[in-house]
């Protein structure tokens, strides 16, 4: 199955790498040259402004049953090219060909259920009196930039597309370089859908040229980023000169409170393969895993027993569970956090660097809560495993990070589960489950994973600025 043709998507124009600078894009898998990538420059970036608010002036006006039609017609093109999709995907990210297709899957499931949303924003009648009316509107905010990262390269501009545009504004979507194809064939789908030209526009670039450009204009309304959190900082500093909208998802480091009465099995099949999905690079990945005392052993020896049966290969593979990591600074970095965690002694149970980009699952214990992979997102097939006494200390272990995304309890003690969801600072709680997000749900966090949700109702209402009209 071939890889795409590269390209930028402005006003409804695919441009090739002709006249641009490009950059390889590589299977992390092989080190294989898969495409030359154009990268957009001043002259692109101006265009793709100008049709931005262009296509804004047309979007906003379009009914918003055409608009939701469009969305589900998208929806429906994904579903049909799942598989060319899917195999993009895995080639330029590496994750398992199996992964990729359930990610196609949830991508069609975001564009769908919010192209049924486009007839629900509704606004409000005050009550007055007779004579007179006072109306709330819900408004599209305008156009949006839009950054997303190579870790869902499909789920990511598909979260990002389909609640911008099914709340009315037009898009400037920057991918990650790395991870162009399945952006290019989100956007295709639309595209064949029926989207008008102007509405979303597809670049490619020097992230920190693009999104100083794209900022820097008064066009532009709201920002939507995911990725780390210094690159959030700096986004949301660029952000402040134009007084701009923003939402925020910045990664996390979740943690896994395994209370004594928790179903272990359960929770074992679970978290392992929560933990090692896309390699662990997954901003909601099940991480700091806080076991209580008496139930340790048993939770590390389930534990090592189903990364044991874990494998690892190329994601075109079919029996693959766990590709490669994305990059070389996914692999550099957790290098140098798993070498730091056991000079700090830790103890390194199972798996660690192989050849090229592949790694084997590593499980590590008694890591110091100072080892930096204590306190940094590791962003790989890392487990850190160690344990607690009580519910309390359970809880303020999960709370001592920075990071507040997503968090995670096993227990079958509703007293317990009530304590957790109260008392863990995080944007999503999963409790007896890993399953924290779909299409009608918020997605985002607290603290320094960001502001703001993506999905559900609330993904689409970061979209719509309020405006009161007074009549009399
Ligand atoms: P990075 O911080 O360099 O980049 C993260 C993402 O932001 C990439 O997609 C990149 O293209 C984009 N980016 C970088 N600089 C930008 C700029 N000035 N303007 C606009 N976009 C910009 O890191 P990385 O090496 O790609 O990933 C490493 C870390 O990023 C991970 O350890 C993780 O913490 C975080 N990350 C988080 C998520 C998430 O889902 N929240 C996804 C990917 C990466």
């Amino acid at each position: 199955m071939a890889y795409p043709t590269l390209g930028l998507h402005i006003d409804g124009e695919w441009i090739g790498p002709e006249g641009h600078q490009v950059r390889p894009v590589v299977d992390p898998a092989t080190g294989a040259v898969l495409a030359d990538l154009p990268l957009a420059g001043q002259v692109d970036l101006d265009r793709a402004l100008a049709a931005a608010a262009r296509g804004f002036e047309r979007w906003r006006r379009t009914p918003p049953q055409h608009r939701g039609a469009v969305l589900k017609e998208a929806a429906r093109l994904l579903r049909e090219r799942a598989e060319h999709i899917a195999v993009t995907a895995t080639l330029e990210q590496g994750k398992a060909v199996r992964e990729s297709r359930v990610e196609v899957a949830i991508s069609a499931n975001l564009l769908e259920w919010a192209g049924e949303e486009t007839t629900r924003l509704y606004g409000r009648v005050l009550a007055r009196p007779g004579g007179t009316r006072s109306l709330v509107l819900r408004q599209p905010v305008g156009p949006v930039a839009a950054f997303a990262p190579w870790n869902f390269p499909i789920a990511n501009p598909a979260r990002k597309l389909a609640s911008a545009l099914a709340a009315g504004c037009s898009v400037i979507l920057k991918p990650a370089e790395e991870t162009p194809g399945a952006a290019i064939e989100v956007l295709r789908a639309l595209v064949d859908a029926g989207l008008p030209p102007g509405v979303a526009q597809l670049v490619f670039g020097v992230p920190d040229q693009v999104s100083r450009h794209l900022l820097a204009s008064p066009v532009i309304r709201k920002v939507s980023f995911t990725g780390s959190v210094a690159v959030g900082r700096h986004l949301m500093r660029l952000a402040a000169d134009g007084l701009l909208r923003t939402t925020m998802e910045l990664g996390g480091h979740a943690p896994v409170l395994v209370f004594a009465d928790a179903d272990l099995e359960h929770a074992l099949d679970v978290l392992v393969a929560g933990k090692y999905r896309n390699a662990g690079q997954v901003c909601v990945a099940p991480t700091r895993f806080y076991v209580q005392e008496g139930v340790l052993d048993t939770f590390v020896d389930g534990f090592l027993a189903r990364v044991a049966r874990l494998r690892v290969g190329h994601g075109l593979d079919e029996q693959t569970v766990m590709g490669p990591v994305a990059n070389p600074r996914r692999d550099e970095s957790l290098h140098q956090l798993v070498t730091d965690a056991q000079e700090r002694g830790a103890t390194r149970l199972t798996g660690g660097r192989r050849a090229g980009l592949f790694w084997d699952p590593v499980v590590l214990t008694e890591v110091p809560p100072d080892a930096r992979i204590m306190v940094e997102e590791p962003f790989g097939p890392v487990a850190s495993i160690s344990s607690f006494r009580t519910l309390d200390e359970a809880i303020a272990l999960a709370n001592r990070l920075p990071y507040a995304l997503a968090a995670f309890a096993w227990s079958e003690s509703a007293r317990t589960v009530l304590a957790v969801g109260d008392g863990v600072e995080a944007g999503m709680v999963g409790i007896n489950t890993d399953r924290i997000s779909g299409a009608d749900s918020p997605f985002g966090g607290m603290k320094h994973s960001g502001h703001g949700s993506e999905d559900g109702p609330e993904g689409i209402e970061a979209y719509l600025a309020t405006k009161a009209i007074h009549q009399s």
